[in-house]
C-alpha cells in the first residue's frame, strides 16, 4: 500500500471498496484518504469510566454503562411507534428507547447479550431511561483498537451504517488510512510557528485526534488542529485584504465639493453623532488613497447608517461619479428611495428607484440616462445587479443589510466599471468581534457605535397569553396618545400554512378588540403581491392606519417615527437577532416606545433565554454575543453565505482565543513577509497559491 497518499480516492483505501466509497461520497463528502481523515470524531468516550445503573440521574450529560439487554419490542403505531428495550446490571434496570429505525434496531440487537450502552439518561416519571443509546456488544470492547481509554465517537447515518460504517467502522477506515499514508503527512505549518506557539506536529496531531492515548494528548491534538484551521482562513482573508488594496486600483476622491457641503450645511436636519462623522471621515480618507475601498459599516438598528451612504455617494458625485444603493427587499429600496430624495431636495443630485416593479418604460428611460451620466443616484434591488444596468462611470456603491446578499452579487456590482466603484457595505446585524474577523476579515470595519441624541431607550417586557388582556389595554392607551403599534408574527416559512392561520386567527381577535370605524389595521404578510404590500404600508406610514399586523416581511430598515410599540407574538420562535431587528422597528421617534414579548407559557431553556437578554439589554452586540454562544456561527443570520464558517473543528463560539491568537499572528507575519518571500514561510506561500489560481503573484507590491 506504500503508494497510497492523502489524495488518493477513498475507494482505494483497503477495506473500502465502489459501494463504500459511493456512500461515504454521498453522506459525507468523502472523496480522498485526506478527506476522510479530516473526518474527525466528533465526541471521545472515556473507556475508563462505567456507571452503575443505580447511580445514574438525569443530570449527566452522557455515561456508559454495562448490562444485559432483555424484552426487546415494538411498541406503539405508526407515529409513535418505537423500540423498547429493559436493560440491567447488579443494581437496577432501567429501559432503552429508540424512535427511528426501530424495525432495522430489533433484528440487529441481540436479546439477552451483554452490551454497552451510551447516552444520555433521563427520567421521565420516575422511570430511568436512556433514548438512542450507542450500543456495543460487551465482548467487542476487548478488541478494541490501541488499547485506547478516550475512544472516538464519529458521527454516521442511517445509510452508512448498512454498510458497516458506524463509528466503530469509520475508526476502523481511519486506522488504514493512518497506516497506509502516515509516513507522507507533511507539515503544514512553518517550524517556527510551530514553535513559537508550542504546537505539536502535524502528524502527530492527526494521530491523536484519531486514536488518543490520553486526554493530554487529546487536547494537544485538538489545540493544534483548530489552530490550523483558523489560521490559514485568517491567512486567506487577510491576503485577500492585502490583494485588493494593492492589486485594484480604486478611483480618487480628492475633494469635498459643493454638493457635499451644501448638504451638510444646509439640508442636514440633525447634527450628525460623533460616530457617524468619524466613519464619513474614515470613507473620505479610504477614497483618497487610489486604492479601492472595501469598508463594512456595522451599526446597530436607528444609529443612522442611511445618512452616512448618502453623504458618501455626495463625495462621489462631487468627483465627478455616478453611485448605487441597494437594499434587500422593495420595500426598504422604496424607503430609502423616498428619505433620500427628501433630504437631498430636487436641486443637489439626481435620483431614481429601480426595483423588480418598476413599468418597463420608466426602465428604459433610466437605462438611458444612467449611460449618458445625467442620473446621479441610483436606489433599487436586486435589479439594479442585471446587466442591463449599464452606468457612464460608476464609483461608489452602498449594499445595505449586506447579510441578505451573497458574495456574488457584491462581485457583480463590483464589474460595473473599468475600475471597480468603491464598496461600501452596511449592516445592522451587530456580530461578536470573532465573527466578524472571519466572516468580513478581508474588509475594512467601521462601527458607528452611538445613537442620535435624545433617544429613549425602548421599554421591554415579557408577557405570557394570561396578560393579553393587559396588552390591549395599553394599546387603547397608546393609541389615544395618537401613537401606532406593530403587531408581528412569525412565520418562518412563508409557506407554512400553520403559520398563516396564527397570523389570520390573531388578526380576528385584533379586529374584535379594535373595531371600526375608531380603529383601522394594515396587514402585510408575504403572500401579498409587492403592490398589496406597499398600498398597505403606505398606510401606516402615512397614520391612516394605528396597528400594523405584519409578518417578518417587516423586519429589516422600515422606519416609522410615530410608531411606538412592537408587539412580538410567539416571540419565543424567533432568534436573538431578529428579535433586536424587529424591536429596532420602534423607539425612532421622540417618544417612549416599547416593546412587548408575547409567549405561550411553555418554553425552552434556550427560549427563556434568549426573552430573558431581550429584555434586559439592547445593546446589539451584547445580544449577538449570547445569540453567538447559543446557536454556534452557523446559524448566525449571513454566515451560511460567507462559507468561511465551514470549519472541520474550530468553532468561532468556543474559540475565541485560539482565533485571536491566529489572527494575530498572521497579522504579524504579514508585516514581516508581505510576499511571503522569506524561506520560512514557504510552505504558506505555497498555500496560497494553490488557493488563489490565476492570481498572478509576483506582480503584487
Ligand atoms: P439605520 O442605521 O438603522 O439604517 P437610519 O439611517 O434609518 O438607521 O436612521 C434612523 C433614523 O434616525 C432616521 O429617521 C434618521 O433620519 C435619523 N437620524 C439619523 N442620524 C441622526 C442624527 N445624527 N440625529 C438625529 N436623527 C438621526
Ligand atoms: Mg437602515
Amino acid at each position: 500500500m506504500a503508494n497510497l497518499t492523502t489524495i488518493t480516492p477513498i475507494e482505494y483505501l483497503k477495506g473500502v471498496g465502489p459501494q463504500k466509497a459511493d456512500v461515504l461520497k454521498k453522506e459525507l463528502q468523502i472523496f480522498t484518504i485526506g478527506d476522510l481523515l479530516q473526518y474527525y470524531p466528533f465526541r471521545y468516550i472515556d473507556r475508563t469510566k462505567f456507571h452503575k445503573i443505580k447511580d445514574l440521574h438525569a443530570d449527566m450529560v452522557g455515561a456508559q454503562v454495562i448490562g444485559r439487554l432483555t424484552h426487546i419490542q415494538e411498541v406503539g403505531e405508526r407515529r409513535g411507534k418505537r423500540l423498547v428495550a429493559q436493560f440491567k446490571d447488579d443494581t437496577g434496570s432501567m429501559e432503552l428507547v429508540w424512535f427511528q429505525g426501530a424495525s432495522w434496531l430489533k433484528k440487529s440487537l441481540k436479546e439477552g447479550a451483554a452490551y454497552i450502552a451510551y447516552g444520555k439518561p433521563t427520567v421521565f416519571n420516575g422511570q430511568l431511561s436512556i433514548t438512542h443509546p450507542e450500543m456495543e456488544l460487551f465482548q467487542a470492547q476487548e478488541k478494541k483498537i490501541g488499547n485506547q481509554t478516550m475512544q472516538p465517537v464519529y458521527s454516521s447515518t442511517e445509510k452508512l451504517k448498512k454498510f458497516s460504517l458506524e463509528s466503530k467502522g469509520i475508526q476502523r477506515l481511519q486506522q488504514t488510512a493512518l497506516e497506509a499514508v502516515y509516513q507522507q503527512l507533511q507539515e503544514t505549518l512553518p517550524l517556527y510557528i510551530i514553535a513559537q506557539h508550542k504546537l505539536v506536529s502535524y502528524q502527530k496531531a492527526m494521530l491523536s485526534i484519531h486514536f488518543p492515548q490520553d486526554v493530554h494528548e487529546l487536547n494537544a491534538a485538538i489545540q493544534r488542529l483548530k489552530f490550523e484551521e483558523l489560521f490559514f482562513i485568517q491567512l486567506r482573508l487577510l491576503h485577500n485584504k492585502q490583494l485588493n488594496t494593492s492589486k485594484y486600483k480604486g478611483h480618487r476622491f480628492d475633494k469635498v465639493g459643493n454638493k457635499f457641503n451644501l448638504f451638510f450645511n444646509e439640508r442636514l436636519p440633525f447634527p450628525l453623532t460623533n460616530a457617524q462623522k468619524r466613519v464619513i471621515k474614515e470613507i473620505r480618507l479610504d477614497t483618497n488613497t487610489g486604492a479601492q475601498m472595501n469598508r463594512l459599516v456595522q451599526g446597530d438598528v436607528g444609529s443612522g447608517k442611511t445618512v452616512v451612504a448618502l453623504m458618501a455617494m455626495l463625495l462621489a458625485i462631487d468627483n465627478g461619479y455616478q453611485a448605487c444603493m441597494m437594499a434587500p427587499t422593495e420595500i426598504l429600496a422604496q424607503q430609502h428611495f423616498a428619505g433620500i430624495s427628501e433630504l437631498l431636495g430636487e436641486d443637489i443630485a439626481r435620483v431614481k428607484l429601480l426595483t423588480g416593479s418598476t413599468g418597463a418604460k420608466e426602465r428604459r428611460i433610466i437605462h438611458q440616462e444612467l449611460e449618458e451620466g445625467t442620473l446621479d443616484i441610483l436606489i433599487g434591488t436586486h435589479a439594479l445587479i442585471e446587466d442591463k444596468v449599464k452606468f457612464k462611470n460608476i464609483g461608489f456603491v452602498v449594499i445595505d443589510e449586506q447579510h441578505r446578499f451573497g458574495v456574488e452579487q457584491r462581485a457583480k456590482l463590483w464589474r460595473k466599471n473599468v475600475i471597480p466603484p468603491h464598496m461600501l457595505v452596511m449592516t445592522a446585524t451587530p456580530i461578536p468581534r470573532t465573527l466578524a474577523m472571519t466572516m468580513y476579515g478581508d474588509l475594512d470595519i467601521s462601527v458607528i457605535d452611538e445613537l442620535p441624541a435624545g433617544r429613549k431607550p425602548i421599554k421591554t417586557v415579557h408577557f405570557f397569553e394570561n396578560q393579553r388582556l393587559r396588552a390591549f389595554g395599553f394599546m387603547r392607551d397608546e393609541i389615544a396618545k395618537g401613537r401606532q403599534i406593530y403587531v408581528v408574527y412569525p412565520l418562518i416559512k412563508e409557506s407554512e400554512k400553520m403559520d398563516l392561520l396564527y397570523l389570520e386567527a390573531g388578526l380576528e381577535n385584533l379586529q374584535r378588540e379594535f373595531p371600526l370605524p375608531n380603529y383601522r389595521i394594515s396587514i402585510v404578510h408575504g403572500k401579498m403581491s409587492v403592490k398589496e404590500k406597499d398600498f398597505e404600508m403606505q398606510r401606516f406610514i402615512k397614520g391612516e392606519t394605528q396597528i400594523m399586523v405584519a409578518t417578518t416581511v417587516i423586519e429589516v430598515g422600515v422606519n416609522v417615527p410615530n410608531a411606538s410599540v412592537m408587539i412580538i407574538e410567539n416571540a419565543e420562535r424567533f432568534g436573538l437577532s431578529q428579535l433586536h431587528q424587529l424591536r429596532g422597528r420602534v423607539g425612532r421617534g421622540a417618544e417612549q416606545s416599547y416593546c412587548i414579548l408575547m409567549s405561550s407559557n411553555k418554553l425552552s431553556k434556550e427560549g427563556r433565554t434568549r426573552l430573558e437578554t431581550m429584555v434586559r439589554t439592547s445593546d446589539g452586540f451584547e445580544i449577538a454575543e449570547v445569540d453567538l454562544q447559543l446557536r454556534g456561527p452557523g446559524d448566525i443570520s449571513g454566515t451560511q453565505q460567507s462559507g468561511v464558517l465551514d470549519m472541520k473543528i474550530a468553532n468561532l463560539a468556543s474559540d475565541q482565543a485560539i482565533l485571536t491568537t491566529a489572527r494575530n499572528s498572521v497579522i504579524t507575519l504579514f508585516k514581516e513577509d508581505p510576499q511571503l518571500a522569506l524561506d520560512k514561510n514557504s510552505l504558506l506561500r505555497q498555500f496560497l497559491m494553490q488557493r488563489t489560481p490565476g492570481i498572478s503573484w509576483d506582480k503584487i507590491s
